[in-house]
């Protein structure tokens, strides 16, 4: 069962994902707790997901899960603009996104489209957590603008940025890579 935090994992749609870092590299992965399915998020956008204990001895290490320790974002906490949401709002939707894209949402299928399934991973895990947090209005400003530098303004297309941010988790989740892309190793 996986709670409001928790972020289902595409290739089984049983466990739920959870960040993680190769300790002896510091590399970023998400690892599916049920199936082991892992997506590196320094891979390219056309990766796909591979077996954690494949990926892990093709990098030279034999100890499978003792080779991870939980990311210093303790598994989902963003705050980090390299990664995830930081990626979508720093990186597509920053002060001039309107002059990039027609709508916020074309912005975010860029984000998908060009970043692929790691970071909308990241990004949903980020969403997730931001939205169990509770914060209000400010506090949630407070991350999305000073933090990870958006332009988008919510309140602008009629929503509140909980509103906003609820409708991005679903967008995010409905906007996967397309099922050959997931299926390659
Ligand atoms: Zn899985």
């Amino acid at each position: 069962m996986t709670s409001t935090a928790e972020v289902e994992c595409p290739r089984c749609g049983q466990g739920p994902v959870r960040r993680f870092r190769v300790v002896v590299s510091q590399e970023e992965l998400i690892v599916c707790d049920e199936c082991d399915a892992a997506w590196s998020l320094g891979a390219s956008a056309s990766a796909g997901f591979v077996d954690l204990e494949t990926g892990l001895r093709a990098r030279g290490l034999k100890k499978g899960r003792d080779e991870l320790t939980k990311s210093s974002l303790s598994a989902q906490e963003p705050g980090t603009s390299t990664t995830g949401l930081g990626v979508l709002l720093g990186g597509y939707l920053h002060q001039d996104w309107p002059y990039d894209y027609g709508t916020v949402w074309d912005g975010v299928q860029a984000f998908v489209t060009g970043e692929g399934m790691a970071q909308v991973l990241a990004a949903r895990l980020d969403v997730r957590w931001l939205i169990s947090r509770g914060l209000n209005e400010n506090a949630l400003r407070t991350v999305l603008v000073d933090e990870l530098g958006t332009g988008y303004w919510p309140p602008g297309d009629g929503y509140t940025i909980f509103e906003w941010l609820d409708r991005l988790a679903v967008r995010l989740r409905e906007a996967e890579l397309p099922p050959t892309t997931l299926l390659q190793a």
